[in-house]
């Protein structure tokens, strides 16, 4: 016994250099990201977006335009609060001021250039910003309540090459700024009406975010964080952290910040149990596997009984959705506050995986469900619009490649 500790790896000394190579790795990712910025908030006229800025930064082009910082509360209500995207409306402030904010800023807002409504009343919009690119964001109402998620998306395309994921077919493009984020929610809103915001525990149709669009939300964390801090922010939108869940396919250098800093709901797209499987199926693996993932995992300071982590578990016929696989997912996961969603695989046109079958879906569920762990299988929604994340923009490309020049 006494040789066997007198082997094993001193915790201390060991934590410390992991910690430093963690940092190192953030760093990378974060200096990696910003290759990818997107473009500034200003207009070819000059005029600035005042959607996307923090409070700070709304303070300083207030005052550089020789306002009082008092304003900053003022405008700030109107824009998330009220939701107003004309500075004439806003009734308390003077005629002339009014026309000062529209001389030098504009109210953003993505415009939808394709918006479906499926069957089962999920609402697909395909967004274009300023310099042209596109991307999507999904309301999936809830059908029993008034209320409902907002699926937004981070980037458009992804580094990442997921193989049963349609956007990892499409190369990254860049990242989406703080306003665009922001903008996507606030766009849905529109859509809705559901202005002005409603407060604390009124309910709200547009009552979660989920960080589950195209991209990897993790890969641009700057303006992720950024973003969900003005929804966050109780002056104006004021959806509370619980009420937002970010997806990451497992980029675990950043996982601690964003439980630190932002404290919001974590989902792992975990989808395999074995390391040789999920570095085929979840590339990322290759770089923080299985057992690196966990450990961020059971140390990610926002998740308790009450606010579990999600592990999302995309069910691949014959490939993935074995009674063994299920019951490795559980001795991996075992004593995390966890619920799995078992996610049916949403075909796309050339995609090679089939989804599994109902009866493996169910023997899949059982095995999770008698180990103690909620497991929803999540129903596909909004199939007659193209469900599966980055399929509409994909089709819109195509559809313009065949216009004639
Ligand atoms: N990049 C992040 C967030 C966006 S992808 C991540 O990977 O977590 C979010 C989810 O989209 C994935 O977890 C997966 O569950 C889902 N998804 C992607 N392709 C899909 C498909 N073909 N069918 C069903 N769900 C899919
Ligand atoms: Fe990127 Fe997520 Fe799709 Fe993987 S599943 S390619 S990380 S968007």
């Amino acid at each position: 016994m006494t040789a066997v500790s007198a082997h094993a790896p001193q915790p201390p000394a060991e934590t410390g250099l992991a910690a430093s190579l963690t940092e190192v790795e953030r760093q990378r990712i974060l200096a990696k990201s910003a290759l990818f910025a997107p473009p500034t908030g200003m207009l070819p006229d000059g005029r600035r977006d005042l959607v996307g800025l923090s409070r700070e930064e709304l303070t300083d082009a207030l005052v550089a335009i020789g306002e009082k910082p008092f304003r900053t509360k003022q405008i700030w209500h109107w824009l998330y609060h009220q939701g107003v995207t004309d500075f004439a409306r806003m009734s308390s402030i003077a005629k002339p001021l009014q026309a000062k904010l529209a001389e030098r800023f504009v109210i953003g807002r993505p415009e939808a250039t394709t918006v479906q409504t499926s069957n089962d009343e999920t609402r697909k919009f395909l967004f274009r910003f300023r310099d042209g690119q596109e991307a999507e964001t999904v309301y999936i109402p809830d059908r029993r309540e008034d209320r409902g998620a907002v699926c937004i998306s981070s980037q458009v395309g992804c580094t990442l090459s997921c193989t049963f994921c349609h956007t990892g077919t499409q190369k990254l493009v860049r990242n989406l700024g703080a306003a665009e984020i922001v903008g996507q929610f606030m766009a849905a809103r529109d859509s809705y009406g559901e202005w002005p915001s409603p407060r604390g525990e009124t309910p709200r149709l547009l009552s979660t975010i989920v960080l589950m669009g195209m991209g990897e939300p993790l890969y641009n964390y700057e303006n992720v964080a950024k973003a969900m801090k003005i929804v966050m922010d109780g002056e104006g939108i004021g959806l509370s952290r619980r009420r937002i869940t970010l997806s990451t396919s497992g980029v675990v250098p950043m996982m601690d910040q964003c439980g630190s800093e932002l404290g919001i709901n974590l989902a792992i797209s975990l989808h395999a149990v074995r390391n040789d499987l999920r570095d085929e199926i979840v590339p990322l693996n290759r770089k923080y596997p299985i057992e690196e993932l966990i450990a961020a995992c059971r140390r990610y300071p926002a998740a308790s009984n009450a606010r579990r982590i999600t592990f999302e578990y995309i069910m691949l016929r014959g490939v993935n959705d074995s009674e063994a696989d299920a019951r490795e997912l559980v001795r991996l996961i075992a004593g995390i506050p966890a619920k799995v969603n078992l996610i049916p695989f949403n075909p796309w046109p050339g995609s090679d995986y089939r989804p599994s079958t109902r009866e493996q879906l169910a023997k899949f569920a059982q095995i999770v469900m008698d180990a103690g762990f909620a497991s929803p299988i999540r129903m596909p929604r909004g199939r007659d619009i193209l469900a599966a994340c980055g399929q509409l923009r994909t089709e819109s490309q195509r559809e313009r490649r065949s216009l004639p020049a």
